[in-house]
């Protein structure tokens, strides 16, 4: 099977993982210290807070941006479902938002007239988390703009997206946002087993992070309530969870790190492969809007033609049998059975169920061969026209 996604470990990964195993420390060491440093240096953000996935980095987000019970959380309705479960863990309502139909972020003009009713029945949300989809950027600019007006909080959920960036400003600088997250599962740009991250700005936000990752521990002496007690003492300030990564993920992340650079050449010139070798066929692939880089996470189409959309199934399952694990990114948040209690409505989500019905993510991923991407080309040109029997 030729995957949708899968990670790239190299020998010298290894090494620096059986250093660490070899080592003092497997958590709480230096390595985590030193792969934070990495990620602001690249993200041009001050501060970095590593954790052990991306869940958990939404989830810590929303609690050190203050996101309470009956609150509102909204994000996007094509996202994967830690986008919105981050606002349930902390007791939020949550509310969706409908996506462009060509580059299948968050629509823009749909999120502000929906905030604009919003305001009116007083249901403006505490926090936006905008998706990076497939690692485009989201016009990010303008949703800060709209920040600014309506008085919400933005969490980037760039899971998809480290190393994208928007007109020359790195995805992960926080310049249009309070917080950036990361996630460094395997199919992602770079994996350290498990793991996420945080960066801002703020250094305020970032303490708050890092004691919410450990109990919700302080160990800094200028902030102990208890000044006077001895050199044993920590204190306990709020409800934290454990949510740190160890030494041992961080080596093969900061390892993989070093490559980010290259990685995001090599997934553009795939991308770039496919878009010229899919010219002729009936389908759309992502578009990337104008002074966008993206890291091509995924590689997404959907079909044009109209019997091939009736097809979708057909098509998708007879690329599998082809041995060409497609996926699909993804199963609208609100037709998640979890999610039906929410009564959203479907009809208020045209693109997204335009999409959902007719996309699939074609495999990108750094090792794939030249022959397996002829292979792909072939078997879906093959697969839209075939005649399936329906
Ligand atoms: C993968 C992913 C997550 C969750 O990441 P984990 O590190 O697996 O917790 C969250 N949001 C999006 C958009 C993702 O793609």
């Amino acid at each position: 099977m030729i995957p949708y996604s899968r990670q790239q470990v190299t020998e010298n990964d290894i090494k620096e993982v059986v250093k660490v195993l070899k080592s003092d420390y497997l958590t709480q060491g230096r390595v985590v210290p030193r792969f934070e440093s990495a990620i602001s240096k690249i993200t041009n953000a001050k501060f970095a807070t590593a954790v052990n996935s991306a869940t958990s980095a939404l989830h810590i987000s929303c609690l050190a941006l203050g996101l309470r019970e009956n609150d509102y959380l909204w994000t996007s309705a094509n996202s994967f479902v830690a986008s919105a479960n981050c606002g349930v863990y902390c007791g939020a309502k949550i509310d969706l938002i409908d996506i462009n139909n060509d580059d299948w972020n968050i629509s823009i003009k749909t999120l502000e007239n929906k905030l604009k009713l919003a305001k009116k029945n007083n249901t403006l949300p505490k926090i936006l988390v905008t998706v990076h989809f497939s690692g485009q950027p989201t016009f990010q600019e303008k949703i800060y703009q709209l920040s600014k007006k309506y008085k919400f909080r933005i969490i980037e959920d760039a899971s998809h997206s480290l190393g994208a960036s928007r007109n020359e400003v790195n995805v992960g600088s926080c310049k249009w946002s309070d917080v950036t997250v990361f996630s460094f599962h395997p199919v992602k740009i770079i994996t350290s087993g498990e793991g996420g991250a945080i960066t801002t700005n703020s250094e305020k936000i970032d303490a708050k992070l890092k004691s919410l990752r450990n109990h919700g521990i302080i160990r800094d002496k200028n902030l102990l309530i208890n000044k006077k007690s001895g050199p044993w003492y920590f204190e306990q300030i709020s409800l934290g969870l454990n949510y740190r990564m160890t030494d041992i993920h961080a080596a093969l992340g900061l390892s993989q790190i070093k490559r980010l650079k290259s990685i995001i050449k090599c997934r553009n010139k795939i991308a770039n492969i496919y878009n010229e070798l899919f010219f002729d066929l009936p389908i759309s692939p992502v578009k990337i809007n104008e002074g966008n880089i993206s890291s091509y996470h995924l590689y997404p189409i959907v079909l044009n033609n109209e019997n091939n959309v009736k097809n979708h199934k057909k098509i998708f399952e007879y690329l599998r049998s082809n041995k060409i694990n497609v996926g699909l990114h993804y199963i609208p948040i609100y037709r998640h059975p979890f999610y039906k209690k929410y009564k959203f409505q479907i009809s208020k989500f045209k693109n997204t169920e335009k999409y959902y019905s007719s996309a699939m993510s074609i495999p990108i991923f750094v090792q794939i061969t030249e022959k397996e991407i002829n292979h792909v080309y072939h078997t879906l040109k093959k697969s839209l026209s075939v005649q399936f029997n329906v």
